[in-house]
């Protein structure tokens, strides 16, 4: 098995289609402008599929699609369609902000997509707009809703943030539960892209599980051998939860995920500041060995742990400035898929 210094398998690929979105949340997309990746840079669809199976036969079996917004890139099913025929991968997942969901989910289905996770950080319209600067709350609960009609159910994925959604952990568990969705609340974190992200801004796990606990009552662990970020829990009438708790309790050290950016670039971290340019000897015709080589060099020598650095820093701030942000836009979250 292919591990890196820290003895961590690469299993987990995140995969983004595109670095444009169709919102523009607070704590990702703030800017007013931005530098996009050129088009030309684009990985096709074969080139994206050649360089999947090198990843499979290294020992990845989970992909995910990501962004930027993954349902902007046209004709997203046939992408899904080339993985979802590939054996080596068990789970082929998609996260999506939703807006374009209902129109794609039939065709998404079809082609064999096993799961996805909407993002929805509010039930209000008003803060709907405020955070994400698009009037859009309500083509995202459609979208949701039919997920909920194809696939059954789905991830829903929450980033709490003091002061603008903090008290809304209540509504957004039974929307979950009304809508056949586990719902994930996800610590705000300093990434690319988060020029705004203070200390103060974040909703520690403790403090989200404090105030559930005032509601629900007593809520349980479900302790489960996995890498998953998402730690579960149970609430006393069985509804079930996640909290990632990236920033106060990260978990680097069993971190098994790697992301490829949409032109490209394979990044060993959230949090890395380089990445492996895997676009030019794709496009150089080099062969499936050499691609495989420069995977396996580039993993053993992986010691990222990005968040467990950023949380032993004591004056702590957004990670990139604006400035280096406009220079290299493969570090922005929305670039690396988050
Ligand atoms: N556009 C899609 C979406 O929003 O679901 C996919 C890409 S988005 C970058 C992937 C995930 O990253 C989303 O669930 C989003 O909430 C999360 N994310 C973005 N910025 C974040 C931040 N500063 N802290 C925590 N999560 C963040
Ligand atoms: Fe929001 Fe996702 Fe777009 Fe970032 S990529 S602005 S999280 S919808
Ligand atoms: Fe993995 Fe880096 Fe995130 Fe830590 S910060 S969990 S090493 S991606």
């Amino acid at each position: 098995m292919l591990l890196d210094t820290l003895n961590r398998p690469l299993r987990n690929l995140r995969l983004s289609v595109t670095d444009r979105c169709n919102l523009r949340c607070e704590y990702c997309m703030p800017e007013d402008e931005y530098v996009w990746l050129p088009r030309e840079d684009m990985l096709h669809f074969e080139e994206i599929s050649a360089l999947v199976d090198v990843f499979i036969g290294l020992g990845v079996d989970k992909v995910r699609l990501t962004g930027g917004e993954p349902l902007l890139r046209r004709d997203l099913p046939t992408l899904v369609r080339l993985l979802a025929a590939k054996e080596g991968l068990q789970d082929l997942a998609l996260t999506t902000n939703g807006i374009l969901l209902s129109d794609q989910i039939d065709a998404l289905k079809t082609a064999g997509l096993g799961r996805i996770t909407v993002s929805i950080d509010t039930l209000h319209v008003d803060r709907f707009v405020k955070l994400s600067r698009v009037d859009e709350l309500g083509a995202v609960r459609e979208g949701i809703d039919s997920a909920r009609r194809v696939f059954g159910g789905m991830k829903l994925d929450t980033v709490v943030i003091r002061g603008v959604n903090d008290d809304e952990l209540v509504d957004l568990i039974e929307y979950a539960k009304s809508m056949h969705a586990e719902i994930r609340f996800i610590e705000y974190m300093d990434v690319g892209g988060a020029t705004h992200w203070s200390p103060g801004r974040v909703v520690s796990r403790e403090e989200m599980l404090a105030a559930l606990t005032r509601h629900y009552g007593a809520i349980e662990p479900i302790v489960e051998n996995s890498s998953a970020p998402a730690e579960r829990f149970a609430l006393p009438d069985g509804t079930t939860f996640g909290i990632i708790a990236s920033t106060t309790e990260p978990f680097c050290r069993s971190c098994d995920r790697s992301r490829l950016t949409a032109d490209g670039m394979w990044y060993l971290c959230l949090y890395a500041t380089h990445g492996i340019d895997l676009r030019a000897p794709l496009r150089r015709r080099a062969t499936a060995d050499e691609l495989k080589d420069l995977l396996t060099g580039g993993w053993q020598r992986r010691a990222d742990r990005g968040a467990e650095r950023r949380l032993q820093l004591g004056d702590r701030r957004a990670f990139v400035p604006i400035k280096a942000l406009r220079k290299d836009p493969h570090l922005e979250m929305h670039t690396r898929g988050g």
